[in-house]
């Protein structure tokens, strides 16, 4: 499995920059160096080694850290085992510290000890060859360069590439996806998902407020450019003379069909990332503890072949949901509505309106003046409409106060049931279209107020 952090596109964007031939030389020599690792890799094994089931308590070691001393010789030498002291050595102690907190993230919350799931020592090898441009997973460890010292910074530097290349560890030992095409977009995008967890995680944020970046810190000062990767909004990462313009993209609608990059998998991996970060915020809490569960249990439940494509994981993931939160049935549904709204999963219930996304930036409803309620949907297939002036209106306070409450920002459309109404909140004109199954107490007490106050039905 070819596993490389930086998308070959970038590399080749660098190795074409005919300003600077350094830079150059970095993008091409580490774009001739993956080629070979491809080769070596081809034959990696998919399956844990079957003899290596009583490694847990009998190896202590989870984690050692090795450098190449800038040659590309693997897996080089120890510069750091587990549980000894700082180095002081910058990339071995980033790798040291990023290491244990994916370790950690999936032995305690998936309890998953390593990447085979057998606790075998997980080594990392850094400072690998000259200027190399890149990290990657190469069968059975992983391996970080540490950058060209003018666009790219040492690749230990943000934790979430450790997790990123440690969850193609992951998903070779498990739901094994092929990396070419949509399987491949799969692959690279939960690698994308554990690795936003273990950032989120280690750093104490829930879904909602994490910023959803892939390799933040990566590029050094000058460089025009948040991260590497948006999974919430992809496409927006970076924008900048050397590196082009981020061309990931978030939805169906503008898939990539191209030969490049295994069939464009670090393009499409935007759609499944997506779709993630969208379950997650709508779900709510901290993403690791449930939609983190659904995902990891698509990927390693066996229920995925190698070759899926998007729409079978999507009916793995709401499979999961199902099984793993049967009391809970708004997981599933929010699970379905985000594979929905990055056009995976059609919006397949006759005369039901497609959920509508929830745009960042929704006009605070301090701030908004006009509030109105449509309610479509129902057996009998009226609509309902209501609307008040929230500065002129006596309810208008009571009614902002439960709109700050139900927090609109963070509310996603499940799925569509048949006859259960719909209902369209807007302020100003901003609007969310929601299921009636999916409305919080607030909204729901909001658009009581409104339409009670509407008074008639109107039939048309
Ligand atoms: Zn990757």
């Amino acid at each position: 499995m070819t596993c490389t952090f930086v998308p070959p596109y970038l590399l080749a964007r660098l190795a074409s920059t005919g300003a600077d031939p350094t830079l150059a030389g970095a993008g091409r020599s580490t774009l001739q160096v993956d080629a070979r690792l491809r080769d070596q890799r081809a034959g990696a094994p998919r399956q844990p080694p079957a003899a290596r089931t009583t490694a847990v308590s009998s190896d202590p070691a989870e984690r050692v850290i090795r450098t190449a001393d800038h040659t590309e010789q693997l897996p080089g030498t120890v510069a750091r085992a587990d549980g000894s002291p700082p180095t002081g050595d910058v990339a071995v102690d980033e790798a040291y510290d990023s290491s244990a907190q994916v370790w950690d993230l999936f032995a305690t919350e998936f309890n998953r000890p390593s990447a085979d799931g057998t606790g075998s020592t997980l080594t990392v090898t850094v400072h690998y060859g000259q200027d190399y441009d890149n990290a990657f997973w190469d069968g059975s460890q992983l391996v970080f360069g540490d950058g060209d010292g003018q666009v790219f910074d040492r690749f230990t530097k943000p934790m979430d590439v450790m997790a990123h290349e440690f969850a193609h560890g992951v998903t070779q030992y498990t739901a094994g996806l092929t990396y070419e095409g949509q399987s491949g977009a799969l692959n690279e995008s939960v690698s994308d998902v554990f690795a936003s967890m273990t950032k989120q995680r280690a750093l104490g944020q829930d879904a909602v407020s994490a910023d959803w970046l892939i390799g933040e810190g990566i590029f050094l000062p000058g460089i025009n450019a948040k991260a590497l990767r948006s999974m919430t909004e992809p496409g927006t990462a970076y924008d900048d003379p050397r590196l082009g313009r981020d061309p990931q993209v978030g939805s169906m609608a503008d898939y990539v069909t191209t030969t490049e990059d295994n069939g464009g998998v670090h393009l499409n991996s935007g759609i499944p990332n997506r779709a993630f970060a969208l379950a997650a915020i709508a779900v709510g809490g901290l993403s690791w503890e449930r939609t983190g569960k659904v995902w990891y249990d698509a990927l390693t439940g066996g229920e995925v072949g190698a070759d899926v494509d998007f729409a079978g994981f999507a009916a793995a993931t709401v499979g999961s949901a199902t099984r793993l939160f049967p009391d809970d049935s708004a997981v599933a549904g929010h699970v379905r509505a985000a594979w929905q709204q990055v056009g995976v999963i059609a919006t397949d219930v006759a005369g039901t309106p497609a959920p509508t996304t929830p745009p960042v930036d929704v006009a605070p409803a301090e701030q908004a003046r006009r509030l109105a309620v449509r309610r479509t949907g129902g057996f009998a297939g009226a609509t309902r409409r209501g609307e008040l002036d929230l500065d002129d209106d006596p309810r208008g306070p009571q009614l902002r106060q439960l709109l700050q409450r139900a927090d609109l920002t963070t509310l996603s459309p499940g799925a569509a049931s048949p006859d259960r109404f719909v209902y369209t909140v807007a302020l100003d004109a901003w609007q969310l279209t929601l299921p009636e199954q999916d409305l919080t107490p607030e909204l729901h007490e909001v658009v009581r107020i409104v339409l009670d106050d509407a008074g008639g039905v109107d039939l048309g």
